[in-house]
């Protein structure tokens, strides 16, 4: 699930360039979370890509936040966003190696695809899944 060349850097942005990003080696391909949570945060499904927390490097935060929407035994979770434009930008799972970053706040064209959808029990209604690509009801197992 490799699509970047480690020597490749990725770059991201919220809508008003207040909080900027750099993602140095690689992301894993995009995941749409159907969850409830990424919903009412995205406004629709939440779909995202993922790096180790080393390889991103925050270079403007100025009006970056960070609301903590999970913080029960199964997750300690962090979302983080721009409190200046309002994008939604990160899922950061603090107990985890990893941090999701929403795959439409990265420059484009990403090389990147998506993979797969989780949290399926919690469709919306509004709409359907089209695609081929596996679902999960809850988290990603194989
Ligand atoms: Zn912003
Ligand atoms: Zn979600």
């Amino acid at each position: 699930m490799t699509n970047n060349d480690d020597h490749k850097k990725t770059k991201g942005r919220c809508l008003c360039g207040q909080v900027k990003f750099e993602i140095h080696g690689e992301l894993r391909d995009v995941v749409n979370c159907h969850c409830s949570k990424c919903r009412k945060f995205h406004g629709n499904y939440g779909a995202y890509t993922s790096v180790k927390v080393e390889n991103l490097k925050i270079t403007e935060q100025k009006s970056l936040k960070w609301y903590e929407s999970s913080t029960d035994e199964t997750a300690n979770v962090r979302r983080g966003f721009c409190s200046e434009c309002g994008s939604s930008l990160f899922w950061h799972p603090k107990d985890r190696p990893t941090i999701a970053i929403a795959a439409g706040s990265l420059d484009s064209p990403t090389n990147l695809k998506t993979r797969g959808h989780i949290w399926c029990s919690q469709l919306p209604g509004f709409y359907q899944i089209e695609d081929d690509l596996p679902q999960f009801d809850e988290r990603w197992s194989v």
